[in-house]
């Protein structure tokens, strides 16, 4: 049901310096490897790390650049690779001089403008859980500061640059992530709106739709984000999937862990209840709600099908055949 949709999932190029942490962010936030455990990651030699990921809402893929490579090698497709890219993530590593990175920055981000000016740039400051906070501000400061000059210098005062301070070791990579994808999102007002409407009628606190695979939250009710909450339902997105994997596990060992039936709940010792339900193939909705609120399931239930197929008509996900083209075309 998702082939007419695949086109439309955002497409994200993640490039920086080789060893800034691009592979570690991908193995965590793609693939549940625990930081710990990137210290072991071999390093790769090969220039383009192809990864694109089937079972995920966001696809990407990863740039190196070990020193030799340079943007007049004729052997890659640029057109192609900045055209159908969505938005380009440059990793810059906070603990080591970034100077060679901010060079390198500049010349990937004037060169990928040229070929698609619609691109989202992005840089993470990344690794800063090894600096005190005065240190992160100041080297969010000074990057920020030398990078808009250097665009400037050559030009292009016109590109914007988002910043972010990420690290593994934290929620900030999941965080920044969801922030870069929220931004490819055309949907997202209207999926906002969905939230809203789901939070008013069901008494809900708070409600996250996320990208099950990644923990990418794609989008949010509009009241504001406090990180404990995303990383509590982050939590909960865990303890479901190794829950699932463990007994929910049918014959195929490919097929997902959940269905269209499945729900979680989790009651806190503080009154407060996690509320989780899948909405379709990648996505989830995670709800914080009082355990007052909890008492008449029935409606909450009830919503989230209505909120569930008013979703698959945003996205237009739709098996087409059974739908006659008018409601198609009106959905
Ligand atoms: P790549 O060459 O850009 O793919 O870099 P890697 O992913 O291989 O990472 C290089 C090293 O940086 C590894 O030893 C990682 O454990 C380490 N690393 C990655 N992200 C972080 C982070 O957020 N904080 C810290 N302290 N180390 C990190």
């Amino acid at each position: 049901i998702l082939s007419s949709s695949a086109d439309q999932k955002p497409r994200i190029l993640l490039m920086g310096l080789r060893r800034s942490g691009k592979s570690s962010i991908q193995k965590v936030v793609f693939h549940k490897m625990s930081p710990n455990e990137t210290l072991f990651l071999e390093s790769t030699n090969k220039i383009v790390k192809d990864d694109i990921n089937n079972s995920s809402f966001v696809q990407f893929q990863i740039w190196d650049f070990p020193g030799q490579i340079d943007f007049f090698d004729s052997s890659f497709d640029y057109d192609m690779i900045f055209g159908g890219c969505g938005a380009l993530i440059f990793v810059i590593d906070a603990q080591d001089d970034y100077i060679e990175a901010l060079n390198k920055l500049n010349l990937t981000v004037t060169k990928a403008y040229k070929i698609n000016p619609n691109i989202k740039f992005e840089v993470f400051i990344h690794k800063v859980d090894g600096l005190g906070d005065d240190f992160k501000m100041e080297s969010q400061r000074d990057i920020h500061q030398r990078a808009t000059d250097d665009l400037n210098d050559s030009g292009y005062d016109q590109i914007h640059l988002s910043f972010h301070l990420t690290s593994i070791y934290d929620h900030s990579i999941f965080e920044a992530f969801s922030k870069v994808v929220q931004k490819l999102i055309p949907q997202l007002p209207a999926l906002e709106n969905l939230l809203n409407i789901l939070n008013t009628n069901s008494a809900i606190e708070k409600s996250f739709l996320f990208d099950v695979v990644s923990k990418i939250y794609i989008a949010t009710d509009s009241t504001p984000v406090d990180m404990q909450s995303y990383e509590l339902c982050c939590d909960m997105i865990d303890v479901v999937i190794d829950i699932s994997w463990i007994y929910g596990v049918k014959e195929e060992q490919d097929s997902a862990a959940f269905d269209e039936q499945s729900s979680s709940l989790i009651k806190l010792n503080n009154g407060t209840v996690l509320y989780l339900r899948e909405v379709n193939k990648f996505l989830a909705l995670v709800c914080i709600l009082r355990e007052d609120n909890c008492d008449n399931k029935g409606i909450i239930d009830y919503n989230f099908l209505c909120f569930r197929e008013a979703i698959q008509q945003v996205f237009e996900l739709r098996n087409k055949s059974p739908v006659s083209p008018m409601t198609n075309s009106i959905g």
